[in-house]
This record gives structure tokens, sequence and C-alpha cells, in this order.
């Protein structure tokens, strides 16, 4: 019966003259979303709404279920659309919309008319009156309430006629490509996959980085990252995903300081390599799956040596969460079961066994000058060597 939804976005209608750019990045992430959906859609703006126009069969609870996923949408309202062909017409579509939309015609209603278009013959409190009659004829059993209606029947008068009632919830927040752009450092793990959706939600497109050390981490644990990254792109849209080759400088920085500095010192290379590929990509953040207190090299003092290298800012979007919240978010998300591979990361292989918690920046420092011009050139051949692959849905 539905040939087409109506897409709700609320916290975008707000943002004044900047508001075509947010229905234009709504737009684009929708037709993204539905690329890979069975069926032929066409995405539509028109006076300040955004429609979803089914132009074959599909599959209903797909297309929600991808909608689903697009922030900024709010609420998806599957609708009937006609033409306008008259005031007794209208009668029966609406009559018709609640047979088919109802199992059982028992409840109370109000109708909700708007009249866009003010050369339709009847005013908006003409609409519901009238509807509401109709209605009332029809199915003996529904009564109106206008207080507090089981359900809101909504008449929408436009260059053609839109009937819709159910209000199927989107995710919120903001379309993505909204609000600039952030590299996720995206490791195999239970919580930058979580950042990096959380990251998007408010709008911002994201890269990726990965360091992996190649043989101590293997293909597969790379694969992992490239099917989280595929994951998290299906809310973000495609992300350009570099591949840094690690080792080197981690044996080097593991053969040069003292153990239980490494993670720290190993983190802000990564901090570093990832920044210059941020600035390079234009990207306006850095974005790290970390939480306060969760392991040592996330304390308080140890975040403030990673953060020091760094001149972009660093999001930390999981700062005040615990690992259970961040793993039901993983779980919602779709990114558990793969975080869970039992495959070795780069920072579990060099790791200390008493690594410290709250390491002083001037230490750092002065284990980092020891690391000398090789260091350098190791980077240098890090960043040159670093592979980046597009990583989308359709791959
Ligand atoms: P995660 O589950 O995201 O791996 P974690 O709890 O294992 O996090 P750490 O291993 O301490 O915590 O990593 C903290 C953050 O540092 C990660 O969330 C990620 O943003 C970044 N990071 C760690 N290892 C890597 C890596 N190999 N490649 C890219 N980023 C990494
Ligand atoms: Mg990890």
């Amino acid at each position: 019966m539905y040939q087409a939804f109506l897409i709700k976005y609320g916290e975008i209608a707000i943002k004044g003259k900047n508001r075509h750019v947010f229905e234009d990045a709504l737009v684009r992430q929708i037709k993204y979303s539905l690329k890979k959906a069975d069926g032929e859609f066409k995405v539509t703006k028109q006076q300040g709404r955004i429609f979803v126009h089914c132009e074959s069969d599909y599959d209903f609870d797909e297309v929600v279920e991808r909608l689903q996923n697009v922030f900024g949408i709010v609420g998806i309202c599957p609708v009937l659309l006609t033409d306008d062909r008259g005031v007794d017409a209208l009668w029966e579509d609406v009559i018709g919309f609640v047979k088919e939309a109802y199992e059982s015609h028992d409840f109370t209603f109000k109708v909700n008319a708007r009249r866009a278009r003010k050369n339709f013959p009847l005013n908006s409190m003409e609409i519901n009156a009238a509807a509401g009659e109709k209605l009332l004829e029809a199915f003996p059993d529904l009564k109106v309430d206008v207080h507090k209606p089981q359900e809101n029947i909504n008449i929408e008068i436009r260059e053609n006629i839109c009937i819709y009632s159910k209000i199927i919830p989107g995710p919120g927040g903001m379309p993505v490509g909204s609000a600039g752009k952030a590299m996720l450092l995206l490791s195999g793990g239970i919580d930058s996959p979580v950042a990096g959706h959380m990251i998007a939600k408010r709008g911002c497109k994201i890269d990726a980085t990965y360091f992996h050390a190649p043989p101590y981490t293997s293909e597969r644990a790379k694969q992992k990252v490239i099917d989280l990254a595929k994951i998290v792109s299906r809310y973000s849209g495609p992300i350009h995903l570099n591949i840094v080759n690690f080792t080197d400088m981690q044996m080097y920085i593991y053969e040069t300081c003292p153990h239980d500095e490494l993670t720290i010192i190993m983190r802000r290379y990564m901090m570093q390599i990832a920044e210059h590929f941020a600035t390079e990509g234009g990207s306006l953040g850095l974005v790290t799956g970390e939480s306060i207190g969760q392991v040592a090299s996330q304390t308080m003092q140890s975040l403030i040596c990673t953060n020091e290298v760094c001149t972009l800012p660093v999001f930390r979007p999981l700062v005040g969460f615990d690992k259970q919240e961040i793993i039901e978010r993983a779980l919602k998300i779709g990114t558990y079961d793969t975080s869970i591979l039992p495959y070795e990361d780069c920072c579990t292989i060099f790791v200390a066994k008493h690594p410290v918690t709250k390491p002083s920046l001037k230490s750092i420092k002065k284990s980092e000058a020891k690391l000398g011009d090789h260091m350098k050139e190791l980077y240098e051949e890090a960043i040159k060597t670093t592979e980046t692959i597009i990583v989308s849905e359709e791959m």
C-alpha cells in the first residue's frame, strides 16, 4: 500500500540559513543507504519535506531498517501518496488507508490535516471534521479523542496528497557530512568502532587509520579491521582507511625505550601518524575509543601524555562510559561479534607486564629522545608505505 516514506528530521530543521546544507546531506545519506536495497527508489526534497518514493516492489522491513541507520532521521512515516482528485476521492483514500493500515478498527483517533496548498477547497479544520466523520461512519468502533488519541491520522495537502499515521523512530543525530570530517583511530577492539559510530551520529564524516604489525599481527587481524570499518560505513558512508605498517617503529621503540613506557610511546606515535593523515585529508580532529581509567594507557595521566603530541583536538566519545555500556552499543550497531574475534592486536603483542599508570611527560620525552633520527626515518617510511583503501558496504 505504501508507495513512499515521509522522512521527519528534527534537530537539523532549526539550523536557519544552513538548512539546505543539512537537508542535502540527509538526502545524500538516504540515497547511499538505499543503494544496496532491493528495488528502485527516488529521494526528493519538496517544500521542506523529504520523501523516499518506492518505484518498484520493495521489502518494507529492509527499507525501514536501512533508513534507521541514517543519522538525522527522527521519524520514518510510511505514506499513502495520491493525486488531488477532489474532496470525495480524498475521503475514499482516507478510509482505504485506515482499512489497510490497521488490522482491527477499534481505537481512538484524531485527524490532523495540514493544508499547504491554499487552493484546496476545504481548510484544515474543515478537513479534520469531515474526515473524522467519514471514518466514524466507515468504522463504527472507532472513537474520536482529540486530547489523547491512540492514533493520529495525518493528512497533508501539498502538490499531491499524503496520508500517514505511523511514525517509526529514526536514529536521530545529524546527517553525516553536515559537520566536517574526523580521523578515527580504528583498532580491532570493541571500543573504537563504537566511537566512530558516535562521532558519525553528530554529522561527522569519518576517515580511519589502523596500525598493524606484520608478521606479529596477521592478515586476518587486518581483515577484521576492514570488516569493522565496513559495518561502521553502513552508518557513516564510505571510509578511507589508512593501513599503517607499524612493525619497524614498534620494534625500535621496544628495543630502545623502557618497557613500562612502551604503550604510551607507541600511542604518541600513533597519534602523530593519524594526525598526519588527518591533516592531509582535511579531517578537523582525531577520534579514539578511549575511556578514562579503562586500562593503564587510559588513566588521566596517560591521556595527557598521548594528547600532548597532537595539534588537532582529540575527541573521545566514550570517555565517560563503562565497558558494559560500550558493549551494549557495540551489540546494537552490529560490531560486537566481529570485535571479539580473537586476532592479535599490535598493542597486545608489545605490551609490558607492568605498564606505568601515572606516566610523567618528562620521563616519556627523555625516553623518546633516545630514539633519535633513526625514528624520523622509520616514521617517514611508515607514512610512505601506508596503504589506503576505500571501505563501503558495496565492497
Ligand atoms: P579498542 O577496543 O578500541 O581497541 P581498547 O579498549 O582495546 O580499545 P586500547 O587498546 O588501549 O583500548 O586503545 C585505545 C584506543 O587507541 C583505541 O580505542 C583506538 O582508538 C586506538 N588504537 C589502539 N590500537 C590501535 C591500532 N592498532 N590501530 C589504530 N588505533 C588504535
Ligand atoms: Mg585495543
